[in-house]
């Protein structure tokens, strides 16, 4: 195997991924104070330490090839594991999503990687992120059921936001059919230094939802500022993230501090507003930032004839986007969530 002495020498993946786009002889070996370490593919490695574990923990980035940040946070973690400065206390997982879009710098190649999981790759016509779709579900689903449902298990999907937010991190809670919302998870995301929690309300093809929906694992989209080339990110914003991570990986329990309600800004979907008409425009400009609220009775949005106000006070905007094609959407908007008892 050549790649495996260099590997071993200096931990870097992420170079090895991107040197190989689209697959990787799988490889394993072990490392100094016993881990496992298995190369499954290109941007998929996965570390199981020796003695006794109690969480599955799966770490992903590149899902969106330009979005650096969680990707040199990851790279930083892999390298440390397997040269030893890092120990671990969990089985993990790490992905790098789609590697080719990351050598181009883009989103992705072809199609957003993001809208095809949970069996939304299973058309027709193949293409590249597809595939990878859906051979990322495989890792991540024999990674659980190697683990086996006792125990503890999550998937963070690490992004990046293409649009500046008034809340500069932001995290998106999965759908959950009706179970209960974790103020453990808020502190985790707390301790990330993500203090902006979006719930859903209903299915998605994200891979967070499929981990979520598949797999029972507390799992989250979390966004950790905005996209920046390599090496220009302020990696000082992502400290804490990166600490947060590390303590996760390598503790065999974490305490976070005490929850409260009022640390956190929390939202509800509220609605969709899509482009049906060549004429389409916002009373904002394109620059206004993810969850910039209105009150009662602003326009949000005008579809052709059509105007969309504000229904309640506080509706926020999220990833406006007046050039979709017609029929998509336009505009997601948020409105205000109250911790009550659907938190447990
Ligand atoms: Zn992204």
């Amino acid at each position: 195997m050549t790649y495996l002495a260099e590997l071993k020498q200096n931990g870097d993946f992420l170079t090895l991924t991107r040197n190989n786009e689209f697959t990787l002889e799988p490889v394993s070996f072990t490392l100094n104070n016993g881990t496992l370490v298995e190369v499954l593919d290109t941007g998929v490695i996965q570390f199981t330490p020796v003695g006794e574990t109690t969480k599955d923990i799966v770490l992903s980035s590149a899902v969106h090839g330009n979005e650096t940040a969680p990707i040199e946070i990851c790279d930083e973690l892999i390298q440390h594991i397997i040269t030893g400065k890092l120990t671990l206390a969990q089985r993990v997982l790490f992905i790098f999503g789609n590697p080719k879009s990351i050598n181009i710098g883009q989103r992705f190649v072809d199609e957003n990687l993001n809208r095809l999981f949970n069996g939304a790759h299973n058309q027709e016509t193949d293409n590249p992120e597809k595939v990878r779709a859906q051979k990322l579900e495989g890792y991540v689903r024999a990674f659980f059921e190697k683990g086996g449902s006792e125990r503890y298990r999550c998937h963070y999907d690490l992004h990046t936001a293409i649009r500046g937010s008034k809340n500069e991190k932001f995290a998106v809670y999965p759908f959950l059919h009706g179970k209960p919302w974790k103020k453990s998870q808020l502190q985790f995301l707390l301790s990330c230094g993500v203090n902006t929690v979006l719930m859903m309300r209903s299915a998605a093809t994200t891979f967070s939802y499929f981990s979520s929906y598949q797999f029972g694992a507390d799992a989250f989209t979390i966004e950790l500022g905005q996209v920046k080339p390599f090496g220009e990110n302020n990696m000082a914003s992502f400290a804490k993230t990166k600490e947060t991570l590390k303590a996760l990986i390598s503790q065999k329990n974490v305490e976070y501090k005490e929850f409260n309600a009022d640390e956190f800004e929390l939202f509800m979907v509220h609605r969709t507003i899509n482009r049906t008409q060549p004429e389409f425009s916002f009373p904002f400009s394109d620059s206004a930032v993810n969850f910039t609220g209105f009150a009662k009775g602003e326009l949000l949005a005008t579809d052709g004839d059509q105007q969309y106000f504000a229904e309640v006070d506080g509706e926020a905007i999220i990833f406006p986007n007046a050039n979709v094609a017609l029929g998509q959407r336009a505009l997601l908007t948020v409105v205000p969530l109250e911790v009550d008892e659907n938190f447990i």
